[in-house]
């Protein structure tokens, strides 16, 4: 299916690895030209150099903490003038509600609320005016069903949940859509990181929690960052302008829902 968003431009923050590199590469195969950021250099660079060569697309690297308002800014004013914007950044840690203090909160509300909306708030004018654009944020599971060991996620995640609900329905008319996707367990780093905690908890090695944590999937293994990937870039192109302000679960039937 050709997605009609070649030569388009495209913010995607958190990029150079897991899930938000999925995004970016799915863009990148839809012929757009992209930012991408990340803190560490090497595996950023690395990404932008490979998308660049398999897609023939731009491709510029910005080294920087997104959830730092000095190196957000220097992201969007390599970004100006974007139509598609895909916020990402690194989740919590995990934890028990008795333990997180008001700093944990606010570092999680930072990364995981605040900065996504002051993303779109810096580039929704700029499409507004232009009459076409698509936001994806990259959420959790978490929203739909709360996870123990992720109250951090939970909290900060629905809070930018409802900002969304709001604001998606304010810009839709001028073109503008904002979706957010929930994976629930993707083979990323993150996933590793989760798998080695549950290891830890339990006694037990982190082939046998990933073996025991892929069994509760319906689908039976965790999900990859192509086909997550595959899902965002269907939702930024010009097929899915009537999809506004949805919460699109990709979780291999994981959270017990029916609807
Ligand atoms: P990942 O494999 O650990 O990759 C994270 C990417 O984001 C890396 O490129 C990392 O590069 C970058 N990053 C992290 N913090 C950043 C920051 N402050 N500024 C700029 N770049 C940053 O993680 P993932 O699995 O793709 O997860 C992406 C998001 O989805 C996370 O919020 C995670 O909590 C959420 N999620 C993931 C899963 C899953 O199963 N994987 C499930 C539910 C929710 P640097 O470290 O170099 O900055």
């Amino acid at each position: 299916m050709d997605l009609g968003i070649a030569g388009r431009r495209a913010l995607v923050s958190a990029a150079s690895k897991g899930l938000g590199r999925g995004c970016a590469g799915a863009l990148a195969a839809a012929g757009v030209d992209l930012v991408i950021c990340a803190r560490g250099t090497d595996a950023l660079e690395r990404t932008a150099a490979e998308l660049a060569e398999r897609h023939g697309v731009s491709v510029t690297p910005v080294v920087a903490d997104i959830t730092r308002a000095e190196d957000r800014a220097r992201v969007l004013a390599a970004a100006e003038g974007a139509d598609i914007l895909v916020t990402n950044a690194g989740g919590p840690p995990p934890g028990l509600w008795s333990d997180w203090t008001r700093e944990d909160f606010l570092r999680a509300l930072d990364a995981n609320m605040l900065t996504p909306i002051a993303l779109m708030q810096a580039l929704l004018p700029g499409m507004i005016a232009r009459g076409w654009g698509r936001v994806v944020n990259i959420t959790s599971a978490s929203v739909r069903a709360p996870i123990d060991v992720l109250g951090l996620s939970n909290t900060a995640r629905t809070g930018l949940t409802g900002f969304v609900a709001g604001t998606a329905r304010q810009v839709a008319g001028s073109g503008v859509t904002i979706n957010n996707l929930l994976p629930g367990m993707h083979a990323t780093d993150r996933a590793v990181a989760l798998d080695q905690g549950a290891a830890h908890a339990q006694g037990i090695g982190v082939d046998e929690a990933k073996k025991a944590r892929a069994a509760t999937i319906p689908a039976g293994r965790y999900g990859t960052a192509e086909e997550f990937g595959a899902t965002c870039a269907f939702l930024c192109s010009v097929h899915a302008g009537y999809i506004v302000g949805q919460n699109i679960l990709i979780d291999g039937g994981s959270t017990n829902l029916t609807v």
